[in-house]
């Protein structure tokens, strides 16, 4: 684990998954995460915002969002804002996730004026980079991330307002997941280049690792240097396996 300045937090992607049912989930979640070592959220998907943070409302566990728009209202079908989120009873959004990057063409600027927009709603920003299987097969994964964050990330981030989440698009969902030392060293480049592009801020700012983490890798990723936690895709669907990686990063 790293710094104890940065405390870790372990966030569940539900992507689109999750009916009314589902919010037994939260439920289990909230009651399992008493006494946990780092900050815990779930981003379901927007139909269950409203009813999973009336649920946590009170408790240790924040709930998210999994993507908005950069404008505050208009005429964007289908589309929901930071402040909607806001209002819903959130407290972060996720950004830039490669499911959005690829399905839906956002570059780096657009990531960027969405980081603004989850500001302006007083929301913490999950702002998501990573490289796809061939630029790491091209030897490009530190130039990729270093543009991604000179790019997507504002200049007046701070550690408050601000988590990045290291997410190799290879890994997602995959079974996949880099080696220790590779993990170990996209990291630290984060945060050097984290550092040249908002300053000391850098070092207090969580880095979380994101890509086919589950209970029986979570411990070793998240004992890693520069490693403040995970975001979790399939295993933040239920409330076991969501634990048991909580656990591990206590
Ligand atoms: C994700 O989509 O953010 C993710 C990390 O998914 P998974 O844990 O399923 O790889």
């Amino acid at each position: 684990m790293a710094n104890p300045s940065r405390r870790p937090l372990v966030a569940g992607n539900w992507k689109m998954n999750g009916l009314r049912a589902s919010l037994a989930e939260v439920v289990a979640i909230k009651a399992g995460i008493a006494g946990a070592g780092c900050d815990v959220a779930i981003c379901p998907p927007a139909t269950l915002l409203r009813e999973a943070a009336a649920e946590a409302a009170g408790s240790g566990l924040l709930i998210g969002a999994q993507d908005c728009h950069a404008a505050a209202s208009g005429a964007n079908t289908g589309d929901i804002s930071a402040e909607m989120v806001a209002d819903a009873g959130c407290r972060l959004i996720i950004i830039g996730h490669s499911e959005r990057r690829a399905d839906h063409g956002e570059t780096n600027e657009i990531v960027r004026q969405k980081a603004e927009a989850v500001w302006r709603a007083g929301l913490l920003a999950v702002l998501c980079i990573g490289e796809t299987e061939s630029q790491r097969r091209g030897g490009e994964t530190m130039a990729v991330l270093a543009r991604q964050i000179l790019e997507s990330v504002p200049e007046k981030a701070t550690s408050a307002n601000l988590v990045v989440a290291y997410e190799p698009v290879w890994a997602i969902g995959t079974g996949l997941t880099p080696s220790e030392d590779d993990i170990a060293a996209a990291h630290a480049h984060i945060r050097a280049r984290l550092a040249e592009r908002i300053g000391t801020v850098a070092a207090a700012t969580s880095i979380l690792y994101g890509g086919s983490v589950k209970p029986s890798n979570a411990a070793s990723i998240l004992s890693l240097a520069d490693v403040d936690g995970a975001l979790v895709g399939g295993a933040s669907l239920k409330a076991a396996d969501f634990l048991g990686i909580v656990a591990a990063s206590s």
